[in-house]
């Protein structure tokens, strides 16, 4: 029947390509759906969309290249380092010295080719985890209700949205409750646009094109339903070529400071290489080698890997993060993670399993007891040991069918497993109702919807209404706001009472300090005429049903987490929306420290929230860890409470509007699964398990990555300056150049990545999660560190110069074996140091000899490539060396074992008392 439906439609041509469609905002609703061939109440049939997506392909965007792939190499040599190189080049020309020209030319070139493979990789490897995050979309084909992905939209689908979801595609709205729609990502217009179903003139903007609604602008408030009239391409955004993606963003904090810091060497460097260059003159040296002299200065000391090397390392963090289900959104988030003080968290679904079980139901003056564990529809509902007799309590009736027709969610039996699709609160209620014989599909048949209130955080409830002999409403929510709107209450028998809240509030309380999620039912009469309902229709002059609770126990490894946290020094906050007795119970449970009351949490509710004043706020903000019944916006006004004492504040969200308090946050968390689109975008990292363990994991990554950042950078700053100092020490003593330019050019590019690299996957150190939190103004070098710096840069001078003179006053080396010797003493010393980087305070055998091969693969690379160095007939020509002897070997290694050994010495002395109290949690002050 419906295959035949499918075929008589699809015999009429379609105008599917909106350039041959009047502009869709012209017409009315009915106009469209019947251009595009499809009821607003059945929706397209799945024969239809199949063969629509041939037609038109898949709702997706052709990926617009951010930047071309030359445009991305060719800004590569926009450094200032680069360009002096390429000076260097363009001289080294005119001088004459071919080799070196080349030489120095290919280094700058080979350079741009790491460069832009590892900064493609890194995006590459951000966007394909933001693609991960696929857009859905809720249809109706078929007559049912679907989610879907929404890249299998079509022309003519009829979708769904509500507040916090974004547009799927363009739709021309057919009905809508108070929709409201963020349209700044296309428009630019930041207030939110009311929308309606009513046609506009063809003539009108897109801003002004009221009844449709645009793929990519987000509905921040009510709810709507549209038929898709464009997709992909065809889109506005898609016309418009303005990707939403965007490019991610390379830049953080600390590669801005590395970047500045550069740029401050690079004038010191300058500003010596003219002084050097003047006294080379004067002292009537000739300008080409003087000149030789300065390019050997400027390329030794500046540290050209660093930039790269950082991008690399905080890139490699967010892979590291994505292993465990936190997948970063902004590069700069791996870098904050590591010094976050205070996690605030959701409670529902983070903190707790979100494993909802109804088990105590309260009506018609009677406590029930419901048994039974999980979405299984078995057990039964008992009135102390007797098993409960329904029909003798009308309240009891209603207020189970109340949770089932109030009700936007299934459970279902999928693998033997029963499992719930939507809200886990709503699957519960459907269980105990299941529980009492009440099946969803007989009652919706006997009063069927007619219209809908969603559930939103700001209302707390929900209320459906219903059809059939006559008009009812149904409402379900937190306790607070339905009490609020109830005058009476209903019996045993069906009488109605005077709402006694006393009573109910006395419940209530015994229920949460339980820990259990309290829920309040409702019920009203409506005019059989009415089709819609509003808040005011819900407003007061309800009918009280009764009360049910749940269970949902919080994650085991939730609490773990907690404790790793608190050991780490971070403060974990809760807040929710749900009661304040429940969720001390909860947290207390978890294992949440603040202040207390008679051994009990103390929660602050929303409402003595507004009451607080901005600075008294910061007090209380410190001391209290649970905060209940807080709406979205009152989280704004904690983290900015807790930024302002200097706190690194991570948030956990959902709904729309969560998105500003992510945004102020300098870590904004969204919840993978049951986040809303607009959440998404606002957050910087998004958990794709919802799990509060995942957030701790991602802490302790981003402690990692920040260590690893820090050993990197404590390795190579020594080698620029001890080639630095070679050099200077060269021009005062009169000698030639120890090393000349293209040596350092072959030390700095090769070490660079086959030794200093490697530290990017030492393992995180053992107790990471032991010491406080590193204050986000701290430098990265500390004074220790610092000092480290100096004393090794001495030491390289100290080996190489010192040894370069050995060769040529004592040993008669020819200058091409002492200047071999003198760039192998570098490589040699950088892979020692490295060995001694793997911890910066901790002696090898407490990190492990073994547990980063990367080091010794790395170090055995560069010795082979050394060797062909100091040994091919090829790299002889090409960088006038030489090979050595046996003896100048052995040299070289007692030099590389002298650094190895000062080093480990200066550690002990050092950090000795450092690495003993890291033992003893808390006491290790951040290092690096
Ligand atoms: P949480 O922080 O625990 O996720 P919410 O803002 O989701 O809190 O919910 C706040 C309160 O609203 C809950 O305590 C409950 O009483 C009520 N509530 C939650 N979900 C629903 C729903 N689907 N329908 C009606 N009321 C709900
Ligand atoms: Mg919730």
């Amino acid at each position: 029947m419906r295959v035949l439906e499918a075929k008589k439609v699809s015999e009429r041509p379609l105008q599917l390509a909106p350039d041959q469609a009047p502009g869709w905002h012209s017409l009315e609703a009915d106009a469209v759906l019947a251009r595009l061939q499809v009821s607003a109440k059945e929706g397209l049939s799945e024969e239809e969309v199949a063969r629509r997506q041939q037609q038109v392909g898949l709702n997706r965007m052709t990926p617009k290249q951010q930047q071309s792939a030359l445009v991305m190499f060719l800004l590569q040599f926009h450094q200032p380092l680069i360009y002096i190189l390429l000076a260097a080049t363009v001289v080294t020309i005119f001088l004459q010295e071919y080799t070196d020209a080349i030489v120095i030319f290919a280094v700058v070139f080979i350079n741009a080719i790491i460069g832009y493979v590892q900064e493609s990789k890194a995006l590459t490897a951000i966007n394909a985890l933001a693609q991960r995050m696929t857009a859905r979309a809720q249809v109706i084909r078929d007559g049912r209700r679907h989610e879907i992905e929404a890249l299998q939209l079509v022309p003519g689908d009829v979708v769904l949205v509500q507040s916090g979801n974004k547009f799927p595609a363009d739709v021309r709205l057919v009905k809508v409750r108070d929709l409201q729609v963020d349209e700044s990502a296309l428009t630019g217009e930041s207030v939110a646009v009311e929308k309606s179903t009513v046609a506009v003139p063809a003539d009108n903007v897109l801003g002004d094109r009221l009844c449709l609604g645009f793929a990519s602008t987000s509905v921040t408030y009510g709810q709507a339903t549209g038929v898709v009239v464009a997709t992909g391409d065809q889109t506005e955004v898609g016309k418009i070529q303005q990707s939403i993606a965007g490019a991610e963003d390379l830049e953080t904090p600390l590669t801005l400071k590395i970047k500045e810091f550069s740029q401050l060497l690079l004038w010191v460097i300058l500003g010596l290489c003219v002084v050097v260059f003047v006294v080379g003159i004067l002292r009537g040296e000739s300008k080409a080698d003087t000149f030789m002299i300065v390019v050997a200065l400027a390329v030794g000391a500046i540290p050209e890997g660093l930039p790269v090397a950082v991008t690399i390392m905080l890139a490699l963090g967010v892979s590291k993060m994505a292993a465990r289900r936190a997948i970063i959104r902004k590069l700069v988030a791996v870098e904050t993670l590591g010094s976050t003080s205070v996690i605030c968290s959701d409670k529902t679904g983070t903190l707790t399993e979100n494993q909802m079980t109804v088990q105590r139901i309260a009506a018609g003056g009677q406590m029930y007891q419901v048994e039974g564990l999980g979405y299984r529809p078995e057990g039964q509902i008992r009135c102390g040991q007797e098993v409960a007799d329904l029909t003798s309590n009308r309240a009891l009736q209603l207020c189970l069918h109340a949770g089932l027709l109030c009700n936007d969610s299934a459970v279902k039996e999928k693998e033997g497993k029963w499992i719930v699709e939507g809200d886990p609160t709503e699957g519960a209620l459907l269980v105990a109702a299941g529980k009492a014989g009440f099946q969803r599909t007989q009652l919706e048949e006997a009063y069927p919807r007619l219209d809908t209130i969603p559930f939103e955080s700001h209302y707390q409830y929900m209320a459906t209404l219903h059809g059939g002999v006559r008009a009812v409403i149904y409402l379900k929510g937190s306790v607070e706001a339905v009490l609020e709107r109830c005058a009476k209450s209903m019996q045993a028998n069906g009488d109605l009472a005077p709402l006694d809240k006393a009573v109910i509030m006395h419940q209530v309380e015994t229920m949460a300090n339980e820990g259990m999620r309290v829920l309040a039912f409702a019920t009203a009469d409506a005019p059989a005429t009415l089709a819609a309902i509003s808040h005011d229709y819900t407003s007061r002059d309800l009918v009280f049903l009764g009360l049910q609770a749940m269970i949902d126990p919080p994650r085991q490894e939730a609490i773990e987490a907690v404790r790793l946290c608190q050991a780490a020094g971070i403060d974990v906050k809760m807040i929710t929306g749900d009661h304040a007795a429940t969720a001390a119970a909860i947290a207390g449970e978890i294992g949440l420290k603040g202040r207390q009351h008679n051994g009990k949490l103390v929660a602050l509710t929303g409402k003595e929230l507004q009451q607080i004043d901005d600075k008294t706020l910061e007090e209380v903000a410190e001391t209290t860890s649970v905060f209940a019944r807080v709406s979205p916006d009152q989280k704004l006004r904690l983290v900015k409470a807790l930024q302002a004492r200097d706190r690194v504040v991570a948030m956990t969200g959902d709904g729309v509007n969560d998105a500003p308090a992510l945004k102020q946050a300098n870590i904004g968390i969204a919840m993978g699964i049951t986040g809303t689109d607009v959440a998404k975008d606002a957050a910087d990292m998004v958990l794709t398990d919802d799990n509060f363990s995942s957030i701790e994991g991602a802490v302790e990554e981003g402690r990692g990555v920040f260590d690893n950042l820090t050993k990197f950078i404590v390795w190579t700053l020594p080698t620029n300056l001890g080639e630095g100092l070679t050099i200077l020490a060269a021009i005062a003593f009169g000698t030639q150049l120890p090393v000349q330019p293209i040596h350092i050019l072959w030390i700095n590019m090769t070490t660079a990545v086959l030794l200093g690299l490697t530290l990017a996957f030492e393992p995180r150190e053992p107790g990471i999660m032991d010491r406080p939190p590193r204050p986000a103004s701290e430098p990265i070098l500390t004074r220790d560190l610092i000092m480290r710096t100096l004393l090794v840069g001495v030491l390289m001078l100290v080996a190489t110069f010192g040894l370069y003179l050995y060769e040529r006053r004592y040993q008669g080396a020819s200058l091409a074996e002492a200047q071999t010797m003198a760039t192998t003493v570098l490589i040699v010393l950088e892979a020692f140091y490295l060995l001694s980087c793997r911890s910066l305070v901790r002696p090898t055998q407490e990190v492990g000899y073994f547990s980063n091969m990367w080091v010794y693969y790395g170090i055995a690379a560069m010795l082979a490539l050394q060797a062909a160095f100091i040994y091919v007939p090829f790299m002889n020509t090409l960088f006038s060396s030489a090979p050595l002897n046996a003896p100048q070997l052995l040299r070289i290694l007692g030099a590389g074992l002298v650094l190895w050994l000062i080093v480990s010495v200066e550690k002990h002395l050092r950090f000795r008392s450092l690495v003993r109290s890291a033992r003893q949690p808390r006491t290790l002050p951040a290092v690096g």
